[in-house]
C-alpha cells in the first residue's frame, strides 16, 4: 500500500510562527493546480504499481481551492493507479475558508477526513499568532461540517507560547473537546529563524518557552486529552478509538508515498526525492533534489519513527531488517544512563513514556547513529 500527498502550497497571510513552504502569490493557484495534474501523470511509476490507500491535501491552505478542484486531483489520482483499497481522503482547512456553500461543495468529493487549523480559542492568542480567523469562527466551522455528516474532523493547537499561561491553554483545551471532534494534534511552539517570530525572537522581543513550563503545559495537553478518552498514539497525536490519522501513520509506519507539488516530498522505499522549486519555476517543469537511501539511513528513520509513536521500537525488527549487531549497539545505547531513565523496555519494545515524550528527540539523537 502507499499513499499521495499534495502540496497546496499557498496561504492569504503568513502565520508568525509558520515556516512551512507556502506563497501569498493566490494568482499562481490556477497554473499550480494544472502543474500538479502533469506532475502526477508524469510521476506515478515513482511508487511502482502500488495501490493507494490514502490521500492527503496538506499546504499551505488546502481550502483556498474549491472543492471540484480537489475532486478533480483525486478522479486523476483514481484514474492512474488502484485506488480499491483507498480508505482515507483528508483536507486540511482553515476556519475561515469554510462556509455552507464550500461544506455542501466538499461532502460531493471524495474527501472524508478533515483537519483544521484551530491553534487556540483566546482571541489575543490567535491575533498574536497572526491566525486569520477568530474563536468563534473555529466553532462554527466545526459545527457546520459536522452538520453535513463529517463524522472525522480533526483540529490542531498549538501550546508553549510565551506570554499565554496554562489558563489560556486549559479553556482551549476545554473549548477543542467540547468540540466533539475525533482527533487532535498538540504542537509545542518551535521559534524558526525565517519567520516573524524568528526575527521577533533575535530582536529580543519573544523568548523561548522554558523548559520546566513546556513540560508542564505538554502533561496539561496530555491529561486533559487522555482523560476524555482520546489516546496517545504518536508524540504530537491524540485519537479517540478508530479515528488514527490512516495517512499520517504511513509516515510513522514507513509505508512509500508519492509527493505533489511544490515543497513535496517522496519516499518509495530506496529513494527519498523533494521539489523545493519556487512556485514560478514550477509551472515551467518540475525539478528534484533526491538522495539514495543506505541501510544505515533506513534504520535511523525507522529508529526516529518509531520512537515517536506509542507502539515504539521492535528490536526483534531490528535484527530482522538490519542485521543482530545493529540490535546490539542499540540495546547497549539504550542501557546508557540518561538514556535509559526516558525508556521502557517492553519484551524487546523500546518505548517513551507519555511523559517523556516532549524529550524524544534526545533519546533518538542517543539512538541514532550508534
Ligand atoms: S500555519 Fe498554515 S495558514 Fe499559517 S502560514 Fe503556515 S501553512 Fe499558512
Amino acid at each position: 500500500m502507499a499513499a499521495i500527498y499534495f502540496h497546496i502550497p499557498f496561504c492569504k497571510r503568513l502565520c508568525g510562527y509558520c515556516d512551512f513552504y507556502r506563497s501569498v502569490k493566490l494568482k499562481y493557484i490556477p497554473q499550480v493546480v494544472e502543474a500538479m495534474h502533469a506532475e502526477l501523470g508524469a510521476q506515478c511509476g515513482f511508487l511502482r504499481d502500488k495501490q493507494i490507500s490514502t490521500i492527503y491535501f496538506g499546504g499551505g491552505t488546502p481550502s483556498l481551492l474549491a472543492p471540484s478542484e480537489i475532486e478533480r486531483l483525486v478522479e486523476r489520482v483514481k484514474g492512474l493507479f488502484d485506488c480499491s483499497q483507498l480508505e482515507e481522503v483528508t483536507i486540511e482547512v482553515n476556519p475561515d475558508d469554510i462556509t455552507a456553500e464550500y461544506v455542501a461543495e466538499l461532502r460531493k468529493t471524495s474527501v472524508n477526513r478533515i483537519s483544521m487549523g484551530v491553534q487556540s480559542l483566546d482571541e489575543g492568542c490567535l491575533n498574536f499568532m497572526g491566525r486569520r480567523h477568530s474563536a468563534e469562527q473555529a466553532l462554527c466551522a466545526v459545527e457546520m461540517l459536522q452538520g453535513a455528516g463529517y463524522n472525522n474532523i480533526s483540529v490542531d493547537v498549538i501550546f508553549g507560547i510565551e506570554g499565554f499561561g496554562s489558563e489560556v491553554l486549559q479553556n482551549t483545551l476545554q473549548g477543542v473537546l467540547a468540540m466533539n471532534v475525533q482527533h487532535i494534534s498538540a504542537y509545542h511552539l518551535t521559534i524558526e529563524e525565517n519567520t516573524r517570530f524568528g526575527r521577533m525572537f533575535a530582536r529580543g522581543e519573544l523568548q523561548e518557552t522554558e523548559e520546566e513550563r513546556s513540560d508542564a503545559e505538554f502533561l496539561q495537553v496530555h491529561n486533559s486529552l487522555v482523560r476524555a478518552g482520546f489516546e496517545h498514539y504518536e508524540v504530537s497525536n491524540y485519537a479517540l478509538k478508530g479515528f488514527r490519522s490512516k495517512h499520517n501513520s504511513s509516515y510513522w509506519r514507513n509505508v512509500e508515498y508519492l509527493g505533489i507539488g511544490p515543497g513535496a516530498h517522496s519516499y518509495n522505499g530506496e529513494v527519498r526525492r523533494w521539489c523545493d522549486q519556487p512556485i514560478e519555476e514550477y509551472i515551467g517543469g518540475v525539478e528534484y533534489g533526491s538522495e539514495e537511501l543506505t541501510a544505515r539511513d533506513r534504520l535511523n528513520e525507522y529508529v526516529m519513527t518509531s520512537l515517536r509513536c506509542v507502539e515504539g521500537l521492535s528490536l526483534d525488527r531490528v535484527e530482522r531488517e538490519f542485521g543482530t549487531e545493529e540490535r546490539q549497539k542499540i540495546e547497549q545505547e539504550a542501557a546508557q544512563k540518561g538514556v535509559a531513565e526516558m525508556l521502557i523496555n517492553d519484551n524487546g519494545n523500546l518505548r517513551i513514556p507519555p511523559e517523556k515524550m516532549l524529550l524524544s528527540d534526545m533519546v533518538i539523537t542517543a539512538l541514532i547513529d550508534v
